[in-house]
């Protein structure tokens, strides 16, 4: 397989290009029209011999839309992508009053196994890379015609962040520089079950983006029946590390709450969750469940005014999420899963 130029920063890209050819100049071109998504053959001021070397070497590395779905209902767009090895990947534009947010993949797939969660499915496929992580934003925004429509990063599409660390750490720094797409970390959202270690590791990279932790359950038992992780971590060490990462950052945390019918949505949790984030600088996002896995179901919508209210009652203000794409399969991992089930 071919090595994809998008997986390289702009330092990799220089050495790289300076094996080929002695012009210290031409990687700043390159790494200019990668970022852009155009094809070698669209790298109009690049010399045709180097073009020629570069396609028969190497891939740009960007990806191609599968598959897109519009919403009729909010305008949301969901995407398939296919990576330049075949691999494929979703992602959700979502049109805001206040910009476009995307929700992006981290991982083909997911190994945290989280039993409501269609990415689990078919387990992980593979960490992307950096360069995979990139491209997916770079697609959406050729597929605007060149608009910048990413205003917003969410990376809580398929896939773990933190059991892909490295290449989450290089795509934010990359996605963050001047020579890339210059998006603050201030308007990313990176979304974690809860790898303790990592948290702590991601707290010492000066990297201030908003933290959101997937809780789904107030107590560990709760926690334990849906989440594997909470076999290995304590929601009291999930929100210490949370703390640790808002003491050094000074973001506030997001803690997400999937409602599951009968299963996290009882007073008990809600009361239980109001003691565990105590003192925590955070909002509580309150979100629906999607359909999506067999035995699971989203809770009415008394039981979720009945669990904001419980929440409210023990002093947490709790927000509801707006359930984004429904007519699309706009949950995490449900259109891959069924794109893969139809190969
Ligand atoms: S909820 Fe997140 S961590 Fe859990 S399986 Fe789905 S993608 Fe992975």
């Amino acid at each position: 397989m071919k090595r994809s130029l998008l997986d390289l920063d702009i330092n990799e890209l220089k050495e790289e290009l300076l094996k080929i050819e002695n012009n210290k100049f031409r990687y700043k071109q390159v790494y200019s029209w990668l970022q852009k998504g155009a094809s070698f053959d669209e790298m109009t001021n690049i010399p045709k011999s180097l073009v020629e070397i570069l396609k028969d070497n190497y891939s740009t590395g960007h990806a191609g839309i599968h598959t897109k779905l519009v919403s009729e209902i909010d305008g949301t767009i969901k995407y398939i992508f296919e990576l330049h090895d075949g691999v494929l990947v979703e992602g959700v534009l979502m049109p805001y009053d206040y910009g476009n947010t995307f929700c992006m993949s981290t991982q083909a797939g997911c190994s945290m196994a989280c039993a409501f969660c269609s990415s689990a499915l078919d387990g992980k496929t593979r960490d992307l890379t950096d360069g995979d992580m990139l491209a997916q934003i770079i697609a959406v925004t050729k597929d605007a015609g060149g608009e910048r429509p990413v205003n917003n990063i969410v990376m809580m599409g398929s896939g773990e962040p933190f059991d892909n660390y490295e290449n989450t750490v290089r795509f934010l720094r990359r996605i963050n520089s001047e020579n890339s797409l210059n998006i603050g970390f201030r308007s990313i959202s990176l979304s974690t079950c809860g790898l303790v270690e990592k948290m702590d590791r991601f707290t010492e990279e000066n990297i201030p983006v908003t933290m959101c932790i997937s809780l789904h359950g107030g107590n560990d038992e709760t926690r334990q029946k849906i989440m594997p992780i909470a076999n290995k971590y304590a929601i009291a060490q999930t929100i210490d590390a949370a703390r640790r990462y808002f003491n050094k950052t000074g973001r506030r945390i997001i803690i997400e709450y999937v409602l599951i019918d009968g299963v996290n949505d009882d007073r008990k949790n809600a009361e239980d969750l109001a003691k565990a984030i105590k003192g925590l600088n955070c909002n509580v996002n309150i979100i629906r469940l999607n359909e999506g896995r067999e035995g699971f179901s989203p809770s009415s919508r008394n039981k979720t005014a009945e669990f904001i209210k419980a929440l409210s009652e023990n002093k947490v203000k709790a927000i509801l999420r707006r359930n984004m794409g429904s007519d699309v399969n706009g949950a995490c991992g449900q259109l891959r899963h069924n794109i893969i089930g139809e190969d």
